[in-house]
């Protein structure tokens, strides 16, 4: 029988060392560069039988000729039709969201890794779909193709766009590419979450667009808040627009004025109730902020900290607990007794565990009881893959402060 073994035809096979091999035995899906025993011929972005040192066959996985993380599996199975796989793998993201995701026109389709699609992010704002290409296999021209008609055909979006990180493009050795319309005419449009409003624009913004991994916390969080609320690294106003009913009084900081302005006129799109006091947005370094608060007496009933990973690689783990707690301890110190605090991280470095002791620990400090009401993480549409740790990688916390 012949097989086609790949999206570019090489049929090749790469030799991973005992380490790489266990690594892919214990369920992960990476086999970094330095396990690589020899993958000769490999072309960039090709699909690649991968075997240990002894010849026995470990799965099928996509190669990069320049990424560190050298071999992305994609099956541990013989792949005989790629494109085939591709549009399986798309069909079977998309039928786990019709399960599990409700209440919004916004969820994240397709999670990489979790969605058994390496290098490969798709996410939907009502009627325009987002993607990402993260390798050189899945920036292949034959696998665009087939990923942007499995998702034309599948969601009927009326326009796909691709958004760009070209540090990314230059670690994987990819040409520049700018981001933009791959398909359609649309690049801005209206998307709803737990019936609250916001504006999306395509081609503007952080991430794709929005924080989607937030949303189901959006909602939690809104069960609690209450008082004067303080949304601090707000962005367009995720949390602070779903706390806004229950709250007497919103505040959402954040440093970057184009978030904040879009953020405003979400609010306007969501203010039914005249009667309701209108957010208000302050364009502020937080740490800043919160010191100047925490020491002038301002105090709030619910605070909400967001901010951006701090932790980019694990040697930042030290530094990034540190600036945690910092800003943990002067929440706290601003809560009103019963306030309560929503707290998060987005650095997969710190893990759970971790992020509860750095929190255990600014309690202390702070001389508040803390407790717990939810420890939560990112939504169901970004699934955690339990033996790739990297997938697992947001902690939102919602506790009150006696
Ligand atoms: N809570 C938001 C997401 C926050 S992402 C949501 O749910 O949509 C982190 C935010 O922190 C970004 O909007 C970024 O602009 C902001 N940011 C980064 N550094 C900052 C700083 N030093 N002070 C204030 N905001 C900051």
């Amino acid at each position: 029988m012949v097989r086609t073994l790949t999206a570019r035809g090489s049929g090749l096979t790469a030799t991973v060392s005992p380490r790489g091999a266990s690594r892919l035995k214990n369920g992960h899906v990476w086999v970094y560069r330095s396990d690589i025993v020899s993958a000769e011929g490999a072309a960039p972005g090709s699909l690649v039988n991968v075997v240990d040192h002894r010849g026995q066959f470990l799965g099928s996985a996509l190669y990069s000729s320049s990424s560190q993380i050298a071999i992305r599996l994609i099956s541990r199975e013989p792949v005989a039709d790629f494109p085939a796989l591709l549009r399986q793998r798309i069909g079977e993201a998309i039928a786990y969201r019709e399960n599990v995701v409700s209440n919004t026109d916004a969820y994240r389709v397709i999670f990489s890794e979790a969605d058994f699609l390496p290098g490969l992010i798709v996410d939907r704002y009502n009627d325009i779909l987002s993607i990402q290409i993260l390798t050189q296999a899945m920036d292949a021209e034959s696998v665009r193709q087939t990923v942007i008609s499995e998702l034309t055909e599948r969601l009927h979006p009326a326009s796909i766009v691709e958004r760009v990180d070209p540090r990314v493009r230059q670690l994987e050795e990819l040409p520049p590419l700018d981001s933009g319309l791959r398909q359609g005419e649309k690049t801005s449009t209206k998307f709803t979450m737990n019936g609250i409003l916001f504006h999306f624009d395509a081609l503007e913004g952080q991430k794709t667009g929005a924080f989607l991994d937030q949303r189901e916390n959006y909602a939690a969080a809104a069960l609690y808040a209450h008082g004067e609320a303080l949304d601090v690294f707000c962005y367009q106003g995720g949390f602070a627009l779903h706390m806004a009913p229950r709250c007497s009084h919103v505040v959402g900081v954040d440093s970057s004025r184009p978030a904040l302005e879009v953020a405003d006129q979400n609010a306007a799109l969501n203010r039914r109730d005249p009667n309701q006091p209108e957010i208000e947005w302050i364009e502020a370094n937080a740490f800043d902020l919160l010191k100047d608060y925490a020491s002038s007496g301002q105090r709030y009933d619910t605070v909400v900290l967001d901010p951006p990973a701090f932790a980019k690689s694990k040697r930042d783990l030290d530094a990034a607990l540190r600036g945690y707690k910092e800003l943990n301890l002067r929440a706290l110190k601003m809560l009103r007794p019963g306030g309560v605090l929503v707290t998060c991280s987005c650095s997969y470095h710190v893990s759970q565990a971790d992020f509860l002791q750095m929190l255990a620990d600014a309690a202390r400090d702070a001389h508040r009881t803390l407790r717990l009401a939810e420890v939560r993480g990112q939504g169901k549409d970004h699934p955690i893959l339990l033996n790739v740790e990297e997938t697992a990688y947001l902690k939102c916390v919602i506790a009150t402060a006696s």
